[in-house]
Parts: structure tokens; C-alpha cells; sequence
């Protein structure tokens, strides 16, 4: 048997799925059909690891030549054909494919092993000159373009196929006669030869080699390395190389090519979902170049064929456990399966498979919630349009990926990249996308194509990156260059706002109002199962009742942060707040802060109203007073006005105020301490709301929370402020609301004496945004100059604003947790940072035994899903099929 070499073929196969490291998930794949039984065309698969070696050295070892030609020869056998010879020759495809699958980004060669008296004898052995002589023109120019780079602008071949269609006087390119294609092979050859001097291989041999070298070098292909940074694919995964005997779908009108989700990849749906393009190879379908049929034109067509194919499909989807994206061809009305693998597939419909497949006993219940990444479900909670809206709809598209978006209308992926990073939201519209135009697709907010069907490369890259995307819309004319696109005689330019809805496909004039979904039966059940596994609480961080009643429909159990703060922006807040800070003297900020008292009392009823029963957590003032200041002089002097002082002396106070280190200044438990009345009035207002809203029968269970604490003693002096007052309040009120006193966590410090903190706090509530900061010794603000820089060059493994850093802050949360747990035994321990709605991050909150995770209201589907999987990861449950992905 070969070292490096995989065969398959009549029904046997050297490698199986489990072996896509080696053979990457096509090889993988065709190896494990080919032992099914099912109809595969017979090749063999170079393993991955030469690619690697390939690259490292520019070598390959010595042995390989001699394996392939053995192979090649079983293939031969098998085909009962002859690479390069007559009267049956051998054509093969030499195909990339890594462990991971990266749909289009590396490249593939079809109909290699053809020269002049190769074709002579394919045209005569399949009696259709015409196809023979398209293949070739197909194959010369692929091979111009792949293996001898004559891409883009340096590629000849366009122009020259332009020019015959239009000599001929016909528009397809398959309409063109032989003697056309004869014409234009020659004419491709001679200006290819112009541009490089070696010219084309007429070889077979040689032309096998050159294209295998060509497929390992596209794992660094521009489009391959962009794909891999966005989804996080290791390098060192190599791409493996498979070859093998091609069929062919363009023989006629009993021939044909497909691509098919055996379920609906957008919504979930149970049910047979593909596209289909009768007399046409399989590259056609993907490129989007014409808009194919659905695949029921198949049933009709070649009737034996599909009934096979269906039969093929289900046993698949059994067999693999998941939901398969099958690529097929037709030869003169017999099947082949050229491709399997998971396909993917939108949030929602990552959910419906995933519970479908559960009720369907094809997987556990566990399986199925490991079968969702907890980030997915993102898309299901975003914004669709508004149904009451009044649409001007310009076109309707294929919905190829839901959600909606609005956004300024580019036409260049480029464009597209640099006006999102200044902030702008745009909406990529092409003709159709190619692989290039991938960082813009991933900067775009939607991407509409005018061609292109359910499966082609925008689908089925925005699917990927759940973004929403409409795909087909034929009656949408594209003008790239002019940067405008016209529709039923309407003219929209560069710049223009457009909506796009990816749930229906429709495509609308303007900026729409955009709402948020209804959960689906399948998400609540979902998120049920995910429910009964999990132990960690989910709570949200919300600073209004309508945040917070929305967090609860999401599945929140509780507040575990609400910023004070955000509530003093809003209208005539701000005066008052802005009064207390430039007060001269603790009468002046009294008075003040009494017109603020009621305000927040206001607040903290609707909140606990809303979290009627549920813990919630309220943070003391945070931020530096300045924040709140005017800085522009008319703001100034409309304030000064208002308050009786004279704007010099309002801009004198400003001026005071700044800090240099703001960050790490005036702010947190230390405003305070040096004006403990701001604590002062902030408890009474949460006790006086508590005692009133219980009063009207609603169940407050209020935390208070001291922020920025470095000391015990910080958060002695302010809890003993909390308590006095609460015993006030409840004094008057008659009533007792039970209610607990703690901290955040978020100064190493904190983490470090985490012991005697414990003695005073009653709960701990990591603020890891601060804490990374000062641990870091960073400022969160001023790091988007260099931590990009940190990432890409692997310096660190992620940003630890996003990704909580596991080894560094991960350790004093650790410590802190163990010093604070061995000092008071039922210490209740929370996270409220960024990283509370992040899947790793809630893993590792559950790890270090956190009671809860606090995080945004959109996040908490999110994470109550990372929590039920840390538990089933805890207790060693696996996804059996995972590994054959
Ligand atoms: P990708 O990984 O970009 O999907 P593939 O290797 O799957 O690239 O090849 C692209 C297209 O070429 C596929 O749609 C497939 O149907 C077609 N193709 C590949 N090999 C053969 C073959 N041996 N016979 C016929 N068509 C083939
Ligand atoms: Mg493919
Ligand atoms: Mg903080």
C-alpha cells in the first residue's frame, strides 16, 4: 500500500472518514461513499501533510511520483480508460480539500489529461465534437488561470471567447460549434504561449503534476488565508489533493449537474432542497454564471436518477448524522456523487436540524445541543423588517440568508471594507461574488447578487457568516464600473440606502425600520433542553425596564448589573446631575442630588417591576465625573445660565475636574467616599423603590454593588453608608426588603485580598473589562492601535477584551474565588464584563464554579447555550459524528 497515496474506487476505498486530517473532508468523504456502495467516480487522494512539506521546502518526497502513476493506473482499471491514451482516454479533476472545509477558496482543475490527440479522441469516442472541444477550451483556460497564474488582467482568454460568440452571432457560450472551439483552443494556446514561452504542457503527465503543485500552492492563495484569519482554520491543516475520473454532465440532454442540501440549509426545513442545470458541469452550478432550476426539474427529467439520488441522500444524512451538502453529476442519465460534507446552514436552521434530528431519535438531546455553536444563535435574535412598514420593494431575490439590514449601496468589496471601518453601514451589491470579495462580505451589513442561485458562492459564504444576503435578483441590472444598478427603470447609485431582507429575498428602497423576531417552537425547545443541563444562572446587564423586560423573554434570570449612570444622561437628568458635581459645597450638592432622588427611585421601580421576583444587581456611580460635563463653551454658558454662575466660573470647574489618567482617577467606590452623600441618595432611592413596589405586591430582591474596590476598607465605608440607610428607610416604611451588599471585583488588588473583601461583601461580581485592563495595564480605549497588531501576529491567541484571558485575569478570578469562598462559605460569584455573553469565557465562569454570567439581553440565549455545554463537556459527553464533519 501507498505511504502517501489513498485509492478509492469499485466499492473499496483505502481511507475512510474518520481520516480527514490526511485526506481532508472531500477525500475523507469520497473514500467513505466509495465503501458504502454509492456511485462514485474512482481516483485516489494525496495526503494533506505533503502540502505542508510542499510548501515548507518546495519539494515533495521521491516516492509520490511513483505512487501517483500506480494509482493512476488502478484508475485506469477501473474507468477501463486510458490517461492520455486513445480510444478511451481518461480525463481527471485534481481537486483540493482540507480538514476543515473551506468552500471555493482554494482551487480545482477539471477535464486534465486532454492535448490535441487526446480531444481528436474523446470527440470521436462520445460522437460530440462540439463537448470535446469545449472541455478543452475549458480545461486550457483553467489551467492558464490556476496552474500558470494568468488570472485576472493578465488573463487572455475572456476576450478571445467574446470575440468568437460574438463573430458566430450567438450569447452562450455552448452554443458555439466545434470547429469555433477547435479555433479557440488554438488561438488560447497561442496567446498563452506569447505571455509565457514555455507555453501549454500537451503532456498529461506533465500537465497532473503542474496542476498538483497549483493545488497545494492555493492553500496560501490570498482567498485562503483570508478565509482562514476570519474563521480561525490552523495553517498548518494542509490542503490534501484528490484525483480523480472525471464524468461529465455536459454530454447533452441526458446529462446534467446538481448541487442539494438534503434539508432546507436556510430555514431547517425536513425536506430535499437543491438546484439543478440540465447539459452543464459541475462548476456552473457553484459560479453562479447561470441561474439554475430547483431540483424537482430533476424528478421530471431524469426520474431513475432522482429516485436514487433520493435514496442516496437519506442514507447519507443517516449514515453522517447531520444535515449533507451533496454536489452530483449526471452522465447520459447515470448518477455520480462527487462531493458530501455538513453542510452549513443558518442559526435558525442549525436549531431545527439540530431538535428535528433529536425528536427523529438520529441524535441525543446532548448531541444536539453540542451540534450548535452558542454564537449562532446570534442571528436568530436580529432584527428583521418591520411587518407594518411601508416598503417600496424594488426587486424580489432568492432569501439565501435571514435576517435584515440596511445599509449604503457599494460595488466593490474593497469599497465595502473601507467604508464599514469608518463606521458607515453598508450593503455589497454585485453581479455575483467571487472569492475575493470576501473581507468586504464580511464587512458588509448585507450582499445582494443579481445572479446566482440558493448555492453559489454568496449564499453559501453569508450562510457562513450569518450574515443576511439575497441572492438572483435577476431583474436588478448591475453596473460595476458606473457604481450604480438599475431596476424596472429606477436608478440606484453608490451611496444610496437600501434594506435587504434575507428572510424573504426581497430588496427595498431606503432605510427601513427593523424589529426584533418572535422565537420559533423550535428555539423554546431548544433552549429547554439546554436549561435543564446547565447549573450556571444567566443574567443580564440592563440599564432600563424595557432592556430588562426584553433580557427576560431571552431567558434572563436576573440583573447582574445595571449602571446607575446611563440614567443620568437622559433629558433634563443631565442638568441636575451636572448641578451636583460643580456644587461649591455639600448644600449645594444636597440640593441637587435631592432633585435626582426621585428620578432614580422612579428607575429602580420600573426595574424591579420588570424583574418582578428576580435578583438585581445595582452598581454605585461609576464613571469620572467628567464625563458628564459640558466641554463645548455654548453648553457652558446655557448651563451657567441655568444655575445663576457665570460661565467662566462653570468652564473654571471643568477645567478642575480633568484628570490625566481619567481611567484610573476620581471614579468608582472613591467618589463616594469623598462625597458620600452620591452613595447617600442612590440607597435610599433603591430602598424607598423597593419598600414601594413591594408595597404593590412585586417581589424586589435588590444587590447593591460597590465598584472599583482595591481595599476592604473602600468597601467598608460604603457599605456601612448602604446599610445605615437601608435601616432608615425600612424604619419609616415599616417594611423589610432582604438585600445584599457587594463588590466588584476588578482590581487585582480585589482578587488578591479576596479574603478579607469577603469578610464585608456578600457577593462578588467579576467586572473583567477593568480587570483586564489593569491587569494588562492597558487602556481598553487606546487599544485599537496596537492589539489588532498583537492578534495577527499571534502574540496573543485572541483579544482578551472579547475572549476573557484564561492564563493572566483567569487566575486572579480563580484566586479570588478560592480566598473569597474560604473566608465565607456561600459567597454568591457573578461576572458582569463583556465576557459574560462570550461561549468561552461562560465555559470557563462554569469551570471556576461562578454561580452566574451577566451579560447584554442579546447574549443570553447564547449563554444559557455555552452553560449546558460546559456541563456536558464537564461529564465527558461527546458528539459521536463530530469527528466526520
Ligand atoms: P470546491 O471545493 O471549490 O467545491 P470541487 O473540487 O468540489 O471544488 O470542484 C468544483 C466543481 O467541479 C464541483 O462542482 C464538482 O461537481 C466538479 N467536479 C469536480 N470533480 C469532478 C469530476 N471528477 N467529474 C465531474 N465534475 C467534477
Ligand atoms: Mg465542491
Ligand atoms: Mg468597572
Amino acid at each position: 500500500m501507498s505511504r502517501y497515496v489513498y485509492f478509492f474506487g469499485g466499492g473499496r476505498a483505502d481511507g475512510k472518514a474518520e481520516m480527514k486530517a490526511q485526506l481532508g473532508g472531500k477525500g475523507a468523504n469520497l473514500a467513505e461513499m466509495t465503501n458504502l456502495g454509492i456511485p462514485v467516480p474512482p481516483g485516489f487522494t494525496i495526503s494533506a501533510e505533503l502540502c505542508i512539506e510542499y510548501i515548507r521546502s518546495g519539494r515533495y518526497p521521491a516516492e509520490l511520483k511513483e505512487e501517483v502513476a500506480a494509482n493512476l493506473r488502478r484508475v485506469e482499471q477501473q474507468a477501463g480508460r486510458k490517461f492520455g491514451g486513445a480510444p478511451h482516454p481518461l480525463l481527471v479533476s485534481v481537486r483540493s480539500g482540507a480538514a476543515v472545509s473551506m468552500p471555493g477558496m482554494m482551487d480545482t482543475i477539471l477535464n486534465l489529461g486532454l492535448n490535441d490527440s487526446v480531444v481528436a479522441a474523446l470527440a470521436k469516442e462520445t460522437g460530440n465534437p462540439q463537448f470535446a472541444y469545449d472541455a478543452y477550451r475549458r480545461f486550457v483556460q483553467m489551467y492558464g488561470d490556476v496552474v500558470l497564474g494568468l488570472k485576472g488582467s493578465r488573463s487572455p482568454f475572456e476576450p478571445l471567447l467574446t470575440a468568437k460568440k460574438k463573430a458566430r452571432g450567438v450569447e452562450r457560450d455552448i452554443d458555439l460549434p466545434a470547429d469555433d472551439l477547435k479555433a479557440l483552443v488554438g488561438e488560447y494556446k497561442a496567446a498563452l504561449k506569447k505571455l509565457l514561452p514555455s507555453g501549454f504542457p500537451e503532456d498529461p503527465e506533465a500537465q497532473l503534476w503542474g496542476a498538483i503543485e497549483a493545488v497545494w500552492r492555493s492553500w496560501m492563495g490570498d482567498r485562503a488565508v483570508a478565509y482562514r484569519r476570519l474563521h480561525n482554520v490552523p495553517e498548518t491543516l494542509g490542503t490534501a489533493v484528490s484525483v480523480m475520473a472525471m464524468v461529465f454532465g455536459n454530454l447533452g440532454e441526458d446529462s446534467g449537474t446538481g448541487v442539494a442540501f438534503t434539508r432546507d440549509p436556510s430555514t431547517g426545513e425536513k425536506r430535499f432542497f437543491g438546484e439543478f442545470l440540465v447539459n452543464a458541469q459541475g462548476e456552473d452550478v457553484v459560479a453562479g454564471i447561470r441561474t439554475p432550476e430547483p431540483i424537482e426539474v430533476m424528478a421530471q427529467r431524469f426520474p431513475d436518477a432522482y429516485r436514487q439520488l433520493v435514496e442516496t441522500y437519506q442514507r447519507l444524512e443517516r449514515h453522517y448524522r447531520d444535515m449533507q451538502d451533496l454536489e452530483f453529476t449526471i452522465e447520459r442519465g447515470k448518477l455520480y456523487l462527487l462531493q458530501t460534507r455538513n453542510g452549513k446552514r443558518t442559526g435558525a436552521a442549525a436549531v431545527r436540524i439540530a431538535v428535528e434530528m433529536a425528536e427523529e431519535k438520529l441524535l441525543t438531546q446532548d448531541e444536539a445541543l453540542l451540534r450548535v455553536t452558542p454564537d449562532a444563535l446570534d442571528q436568530l435574535l436580529h432584527p428583521m423588517v418591520d411587518p407594518k412598514a411601508d416598503l417600496a420593494v424594488l426587486a424580489t431575490g432568492l432569501p439565501a440568508s435571514p435576517g435584515a439590514a440596511s445599509g449604503q449601496v457599494v460595488f466593490d468589496a474593497q469599497e465595502a471594507f473601507a467604508w464599514a471601518h469608518d463606521g458607515k453601514a453598508v450593503v455589497l451589491v454585485r453581479a455575483e461574488t467571487s472569492p475575493e470579495d470576501i473581507q468586504g462580505m464580511a464587512a458588509a451589513k448585507g450582499i445582494l447578487t443579481a445572479r446566482g442561485g440558493m448555492t453559489s458562492h454568496a449564499a453559501v459564504v453569508a450562510r457562513g457568516m450569518g450574515k443576511c444576503c439575497v441572492v438572483g435578483a435577476k431583474a436588478i441590472e448591475v453596473d460595476e464600473p458606473a457604481g450604480a444598478f438599475s431596476v424596472n427603470g429606477r436608478k440606484v447609485k453608490r451611496g444610496d440606502w437600501i434594506t435587504l431582507d434575507g428572510s424573504t429575498g426581497r430588496v427595498i428602497e431606503g432605510k427601513v425600520r427593523l424589529v426584533q423576531p418572535t422565537m420559533s417552537g423550535h428555539f423554546e425547545r431548544f433552549m429547554s433542553w439546554a436549561d435543564a443541563r446547565r447549573r450556571l444562572k444567566v443574567r443580564t446587564n440592563a440599564d432600563t425596564p424595557g432592556d430588562a423586560k426584553r433580557a427576560r423573554e431571552f431567558g434572563a434570570e436576573g440583573i447582574g448589573l445595571t449602571r446607575t449612570e446611563h440614567m443620568f444622561f437622559e433629558g433634563d437628568r443631565i442638568d441636575a446631575m451636572r448641578e451636583m458635581i460643580v456644587a461649591r459645597d455639600i448644600d449645594g450638592r444636597r440640593r441637587a442630588l435631592a432633585k435626582l432622588l426621585p428620578m432614580q427611585r422612579g428607575d429602580f421601580e420600573g426595574i424591579f417591576t420588570a424583574m418582578d421576583g428576580l435578583p438585581v444587581t445595582i452598581r454605585l456611580l461609576d464613571p469620572p465625573l467628567h464625563e458628564f460635563l459640558p466641554h463645548e463653551r455654548e453648553e457652558q454658558e446655557a448651563l451657567a445660565k441655568q444655575m445663576g454662575i457665570s460661565a467662566d466660573a462653570l468652564a473654571a470647574t471643568v477645567e478642575s475636574l480633568r484628570e490625566a489618567n481619567p481611567m484610573l482617577g476620581h471614579r468608582g467606590c472613591r467618589l463616594g467616599i469623598t462625597y458620600p452623600e452620591i452613595t447617600e441618595m442612590q440607597a435610599q432611592a433603591i430602598f424607598e423603590a423597593a419598600v414601594n413596589v413591594t408595597a404593590r405586591g412585586v417581589k424586589a430582591i435588590p444587590e447593591v454593588m460597590v465598584p472599583l474596590v482595591a481595599t476592604v476598607t473602600e468597601l467598608r465605608h460604603q457599605a456601612d453608608i448602604v446599610r445605615r440607610v437601608a435601616a432608615e428607610v425600612f424604619a419609616k416604611a415599616k417594611r423589610v426588603v432582604p438585600y445584599l451588599v457587594g463588590t466588584m471585583i476588578e482590581l487585582p488588588r480585589a482578587a488578591l485580598t479576596a479574603d478579607e473583601i469577603a469578610e464585608v461583601a456578600e457577593f462578588f461580581s467579576y467586572g473583567t473589562n477593568d480587570l483586564t485592563q489593569t491587569t494588562f495595564g492597558l487602556s481598553r480605549d487606546d487599544a485599537g492601535r496596537f492589539l489588532p497588531a498583537y492578534v495577527e501576529q499571534g502574540l496573543l491567541p485572541a483579544d482578551p477584551f472579547q475572549v476573557l484571558d484564561q492564563q493572566g485575569v483567569g487566575k486572579l478570578v480563580r484566586l479570588g474565588i478560592e480566598l473569597g469562598r474560604g473566608k465565607r462559605r456561600d459567597l454568591k460569584v457573578g461576572i458582569c464584563g463583556e465576557h459574560g455573553g462570550e461561549p468561552s469565557s461562560v465555559m470557563f465562569c462554569h469551570e471556576v464554579g461562578m454561580n452566574y454570567v451577566s451579560c447584554s439581553p442579546f447574549r443570553v440565549p447564547i449563554a444559557r447555550l455555552a452553560a449546558a455545554q460546559a456541563v456536558l463537556k464537564e461529564s465527558g459527553v461527546e458528539d459521536r459524528t463530530a469527528s466526520t464533519v
